[in-house]
């Protein structure tokens, strides 16, 4: 999603800004099974720093992962603060010892707020998701076979608190 802030860029010093309420798609990448299912609502303002342009406000949407315990697919909803930085090329340093930019180039008269709101939104999602915190995951299926405890399992349990309490212990 591009936005034209040439005004912004022209008139930095009369406090100017651009409000953006906006709903937008997030194309699927093929290596990540963490989607969007429907696009995500944008609001942001938009104002002038003098390198470039600020964008701040939020996103809200829902993002589509995969219990990590039940391997379900879920929705789950997603509301987060932004902020995003854009510089114009010639604010920009060259050589950066960062590995990672934390800013973005404006586009001539344009900057693209869908890369950057991407990136948002995957960081915030959690690593682990669970469908629900009580999800009693794959074990639901299995477990009438496991109602006996193997014996096996449970002498290695013993061995384990041995060791934790030797650690703790020491
Ligand atoms: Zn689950």
């Amino acid at each position: 999603m591009k936005v034209r802030v040439q005004t912004l860029l022209e008139r930095a010093d009369f406090g100017e800004v651009i409000h953006i309420d906006a709903e937008m798609a997030i194309p699927e990448e093929t290596d990540d099974d963490r989607v969007f299912p429907e696009p995500v609502r944008v609001k942001v303002t938009l104002s002038p720093t003098g390198t470039g342009i600020l964008a701040r406000g939020e996103v809200a949407g829902l993002a589509r992962q995969t219990c990590a315990r039940c391997l379900q697919r879920c929705d789950f909803p997603v509301q987060i603060p932004v902020l995003i930085e854009y510089r114009i090329a010639s604010q920009a340093p060259r050589d950066s010892d960062e590995d990672v930019e934390d800013w973005f180039l404006v586009e001539g008269e344009y900057i693209d707020l869908l890369e950057p709101i991407r990136q948002h939104l995957l960081v915030a999602l959690p690593m682990k998701p669970l469908c629900d915190e009580d999800c009693a995951g794959l074990e639901r299926v299995t477990q009438d076979e496991e109602a006996t405890p193997d014996p096996r399992m449970q002498a290695l349990a013993e061995l384990r608190k041995k060791i934790e309490e030797q650690e703790k212990g020491g």
